[in-house]
């Protein structure tokens, strides 16, 4: 629908490699065809279903593809231009800085080039502002987390401000957010925005109530956060105390089985309270959908009007963590193109 599609967009939660659309994974596949990858690898289809382990050895294919330099700038270059073409005008891409001993990628030269191919696209005149998020896998423990800060921290001040801060994702099912706390405590106090992946499934409430007390900036997900999905209200007291914005993913979380139909999606309940709710895709190419797609179906299983719809869309401007005067500009967009 190109109501939709025009709608200017803000997109605050896309993982980079699920973000890897069709055309992008068939260019990958064909500089490495002796990996024997095909295409049902890498994407689920409509009305296909996978568990939440199933979509992460799904990761594991797209990063046997996307292992040098060249890789990621193609990579993070179609994403951008992707998204900008569906009407996405502000993008935080979030992405797990890898090493790759054999191609000689490092985790250093891994960011630099997502900053390289936000640079190039600028300069190409590709409507959209984009920044970056540096993610902590939460698997890979306490000390790569902290390492991960530094670098992140490095960025933040030597980037013209296209880092802005911390993403914690990976397996919600390995580790534990306690291992984590000292290096997120650190990436608070030295100014990174933190969004953090809390309750995807059922057994993380601890978890979430300990690092609710950071407090983070955003949440990824929280499908399990609210009493009506098995939550508390406890915890949505913290949430809503801190006013903290929740990123929404709908066929994420069908796709994924953590939410069993459209309509029993936790964003109604967010969303009925009032609580700042963003809709976003998390793995565009992953799950086969788009953030059009996304609004689309929010308002179709919702009934939400179209002004209801721009008033959403509008309303992510302000959970953005870029500063106040992009949140200006962007006022500014939504003004002059809802007048077009
Ligand atoms: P990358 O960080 O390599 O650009 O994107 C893929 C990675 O993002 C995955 O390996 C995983 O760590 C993280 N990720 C993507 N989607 C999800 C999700 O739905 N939940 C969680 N917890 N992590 C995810």
């Amino acid at each position: 629908d190109v109501f939709y599609r025009e709608l200017p967009k803000v997109e605050l939660h896309a993982h980079l490699n699920g973000s890897v659309s069709c055309p992008t994974i068939e260019k990958l596949i064909s500089r490495k065809p002796h990996l024997n990858i095909g295409h049902g690898m890498t994407a689920i289809g409509k009305g296909q279903r996978r568990t939440l382990d199933e979509c992460f050895q799904v990761f594991k294919v797209i990063h046997q593809l996307v292992d040098t330099e060249e890789d990621i700038l193609m990579v993070a270059t179609d994403v951008i231009k992707e998204f900008a073409a569906d009407g996405v005008k502000y993008l935080e891409l979030r992405s797990t800085p890898r090493e790759e001993k054999h191609t000689g990628l490092t985790k250093k030269s891994y960011i630099e080039t997502v900053i390289k191919a936000i640079k190039q696209c600028k300069s190409e005149g590709v409507d959209i502002d984009v920044r970056f998020l540096v993610a902590i896998d939460r698997r890979n423990g306490t000390e790569v987390a902290m390492e991960t800060v530094k670098l992140a921290e490095d960025f933040m001040l030597s980037s013209d401000g296209l880092v802005l801060g911390l993403d914690l994702s990976g397996d919600p099912t390995v580790g534990h957010g306690k291992d984590l706390l000292p290096a997120l405590q650190k990436a608070k106090n030295c100014g990174l925005k933190l969004s953090l992946h809390l309750s995807e499934v059922p057994s993380q409430l601890e978890e979430s109530d300990l690092l609710l007390d950071l407090p983070p900036d955003r949440i990824g997900h929280g499908t399990f956060l609210h009493p009506a999905m098995g939550g508390s209200q406890g915890l949505v007291d913290k949430v809503v105390k801190h006013n903290i914005p929740l990123e929404l993913c709908l066929t994420s979380n069908v796709k994924g089985q953590t939410v069993a139909r459209y309509s029993d999606h936790h964003f109604k309940h967010w969303y009925q309270m009032g609580h700042p709710s963003v809709i976003c895709t998390d793995d565009k190419g992953v799950f086969s959908t788009d953030l059009s797609q996304e609004y689309q179906l929010a308002a179709s299983t919702f009934d939400l009007s179209r002004e209801a719809v721009w008033k959403l869309s509008h309303d992510a401007i302000d959970c953005i963590f870029a500063p106040d005067t992009v949140k200006q500009q962007l006022k500014q967009k939504w003004i002059y193109l809802q007048g077009n």
